[in-house]
């Protein structure tokens, strides 16, 4: 009987161990996971920190649905080192275990800049759980109404600042560049989105960045680099994700930014990578369907070695920010003074709307979406089929024409 073995239970490693039960029912899988959890969806994260849910209340399956599958789970078992020669794994508490063929899908942490005071009690970061529980501790005891700064306005520290603002508290979000996401949206749409979070009462600071956090028993301050003190009860980082390439240090995988695959998503033989640890191309998407899609591949390459070949993920996020809905894929960023590029924008600000298309010879590159219901789906179809919507560019000026009329 053929042995699989996956560490990590985030996304990529659920996504790997449904594929191999599907596709081969009599074989063994286990997943070693550091984390004493079964699997929860992270953007679930967001309502644990203002919400009285329990860890059971995120769960996507319960035990009795890994059970029935036969995919032994190994909960707080972190894996020290990889040994690809003989095929072995060395576990944090020193066991050994064996597999066949193995996926290293241990994802990533959140990454924590050097500057001063980032261990002072009310700092956080949120990449699982017990961050959420730990979040929302401390918003219980500090109480509300406070100052809370986040550190980061990215997708991650909006949605956060958005959570604080539902438990009462006051967020102030710290954007270093000159408007919000710039690797999603552009400057106009930035604007839109800026506009609802500051009719909320969350301030948004742009070109701003942090020089040092103060405090003793609780931190008190944010210190920005141009002298500005924020006061803060609270404050979480949120300034990007880094992949967790220690395991494969100590195992002498090869990485750069994650864990280096080919095609197949292959490291070595009879191991492979998925996910936020897996760097292909030179991409590290870190975003959730990139990871199903390569821990499909991946898993059946467990099976069949060379079978499935993965051509990359299109750049594709479709989320909420603070509950408007969100989609930005394909080339949208970067192409305002290219003349080939034809750029057509609509929208409403008031109502926190916003659609920006870029065309080439009135073909759809990338599309960015704010605030638009039921949206997405047509998006994705036009910009992955590079559709000509020529015909529709007057109409497509108008924020309340729909994608979805588009006949391409
Ligand atoms: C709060 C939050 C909200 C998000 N929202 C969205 C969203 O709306 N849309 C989107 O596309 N993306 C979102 N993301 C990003 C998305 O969650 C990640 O891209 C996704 O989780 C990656 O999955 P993964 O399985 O590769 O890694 P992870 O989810 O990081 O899972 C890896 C698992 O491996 C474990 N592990 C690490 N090292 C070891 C070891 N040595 N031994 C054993 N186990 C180990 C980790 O503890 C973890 O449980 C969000 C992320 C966060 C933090």
């Amino acid at each position: 009987m053929k042995k699989y073995v996956i560490v990590g239970l985030g996304i990529a490693g659920l996504t790997a161990a449904k594929t191999i039960r599907s596709l081969d029912s009599g074989s063994e899988i286990s997943i070693y996971t550091d984390e004493q959890t079964l699997f929860y969806p992270k953007p679930k994260l967001f309502d644990l920190i203002y919400e009285t849910l329990s860890a059971k209340d995120i769960y996507y399956y319960d035990s009795f649905w890994y059970d029935t599958n036969r995919i032994r789970l190994h909960l707080g078992t972190g894996i020290r080192k990889i040994d690809s020669i003989e095929h072995k794994l060395l576990t944090e508490d020193g066991g050994t275990v064996n597999y066949d063929s193995l996926l290293i899908a241990n994802g990533a942490s959140c990454f924590v800049p050097s500057f001063e005071g980032t261990y002072t009690p009310g700092v956080f970061t949120l990449r699982n759980l017990s961050d959420a529980f730990a979040i929302r501790r401390h918003s219980r005891l500090i109480g509300n109404h406070k100052p809370v700064v986040v550190i980061g306005g990215g997708v991650l520290g909006l949605e956060a600042a958005h959570s604080f603002m539902k438990n009462k508290l006051r967020p102030t979000v710290i954007e270093y560049n000159s408007y919000l996401l710039p690797r999603q949206i552009d400057k106009e749409g930035a604007d839109v989105l800026r506009g609802i979070f500051e009719n909320w009462g969350i301030e948004i600071k742009t070109d701003s960045s942090t020089e040092r956090i103060t405090g003793e028993k609780n931190v008190d301050k944010v210190i920005l680099s141009n002298g500005t003190m924020l006061p803060a009860e609270m404050v979480l980082i949120s300034s990007g994700v880094r992949s967790n390439v220690d395991l494969l240090e100590r195992s002498k995988l090869p990485y750069k930014k994650g864990a280096l695959v080919d095609d197949n998503l292959t490291v070595t033989e009879d191991v492979y990578a998925a996910g936020d640890i897996a760097e292909h191309n030179g991409n590290v998407y870190g975003i959730i369907p990139p990871a199903i899609e390569q821990a499909t591949i991946a898993a059946k390459n467990m099976i069949k070695p060379g079978t499935a070949i993965y051509h990359g993920s299109m750049p594709t996020n479709t989320l909420k920010i603070a509950g408007f809905n969100f989609t930005s894929i394909g080339l949208v960023n970067l192409i305002e003074d290219d003349p080939q590029y034809e750029i057509i924008r609509a929208k409403a600000p008031i109502d926190g709307k916003y659609r920006k298309i870029v065309l080439k010879d009135g073909k759809v590159q990338g599309i960015i979406i704010l605030g638009l219901k039921g949206e997405a789906i047509a998006a994705n179809k036009l910009v992955n089929t590079h559709a000509d919507v020529s015909q529709y560019k007057e109409r497509l000026k108008d924020i309340a024409f729909s994608l979805k009329e588009t006949r391409t």
